[in-house]
């Protein structure tokens, strides 16, 4: 492990907001390593996403460790919380601490699991992961070249992942300029919020899941891609967009696929929504792959 980059794990399971709920098992036995990036350093419109990783793992003990869809008990499944990164001031080193952790733990044959955090913390990990299809819902198509002067702004996050990942799947988007559209239409396989709602968040899985089977993804849930109105703990919230229960549709769907996950962008300073929806997505992402994986 690049273990200079982590708080020490003594006194972790004291501290609720270091520690994800149920995630007891040594890093030895785990299967799913939860790391946190508590980084909000490129923040456009509203800071405050350095606080989810800490709002997401309060809120998991608001949880039954029992899930009663895959009848099993978080309790018996061996995940491991490795703490916060002691994250970087500026974003393209921050890329690079997250590509070593994330590469140290899928080099150990474990799936890393991010809580964000802007969503700069995904390029480090998609390129630690090096996965066949990268699949992402978000409001925005963070698809610029450059955002305040700098590569890896959080509005870049999906154009500096075509340079490692040539099949992008963006699911909810919404917002993003002209040119980010056109770019969208020509490299991605892009389901835009309307089109989810027109056709159905099932069909479009049906169309996802036939177009990854049986291939390695990156699932990047970016908690802008619901609809600010149901969940407005959001640094850029957008209107009109996905459900809790369309993007939980999206993880029970492409978890069994999956080969790193995250949950991003979470500026908990609404009355806990958003966390909640987030700790129940890694909850769900990892119950569905381990069931998946049996
Ligand atoms: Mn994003
Ligand atoms: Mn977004």
């Amino acid at each position: 492990m690049s273990d200079l980059f982590w708080l020490t794990k003594t006194g972790m399971h004291e501290l609720a907001h270091l520690h994800f709920a149920d995630a007891d098992a040594s890093y030895e036995d785990a299967r799913y390593a939860v790391f946190g990036v508590p980084y909000d350093g490129t923040t456009s419109f509203r800071p405050g996403t350095r606080f989810g990783p800490r709002a997401i793992r309060e809120v998991s003990f608001n949880f039954e460790s029992y899930d009663p869809a895959t009848k099993i008990d978080f309790s018996e499944v061996p995940i491991t919380d490795l703490g916060d990164l002691a994250v970087s001031r500026l974003p393209e080193d921050l890329v690079g601490q997250v590509a070593d952790v994330a590469g140290d733990i899928v080099r150990d044959n474990k799936v890393p699991v991010i809580l964000g955090g802007e969503h700069t913390a995904t390029v480090g990990a998609v390129r630690a992961v090096r996965p066949d299809v990268y699949i992402v819902c978000d409001a925005h198509l963070d698809l610029r070249d450059e955002l305040d002067g700098t590569p890896y702004s959080h509005g870049c996050v999906t154009r500096r992942v075509l340079e490692a990942v040539e099949d992008v799947v963006v699911i909810g988007a919404r917002s993003g300029d002209r040119e980010q559209f056109e770019i969208a239409a020509e490299r991605t396989h892009l389901y835009t919020a309307d089109t989810v709602r027109e056709r159905g968040i099932g069909a479009v899985l049906r169309e996802v899941r036939e177009h990854v089977e049986g291939r390695r993804i990156y699932l990047s849930i970016d908690a802008d891609a619901i609809d600010c109105c149901l969940t407005p703990g959001l640094g850029t919230p957008e209107p009109f967009g996905m459900t809790p229960l369309d993007i939980r549709e999206v993880v029970r769907a492409l978890a069994p696929y999956a080969v790193g996950f995250d949950y991003v962008e979470v500026a908990p300073f609404d009355s806990g929504q958003t966390a909640a929806v987030a700790a129940q997505m890694v909850r769900e992402f990892i119950a569905r792959h381990w069931v998946a994986g049996r």
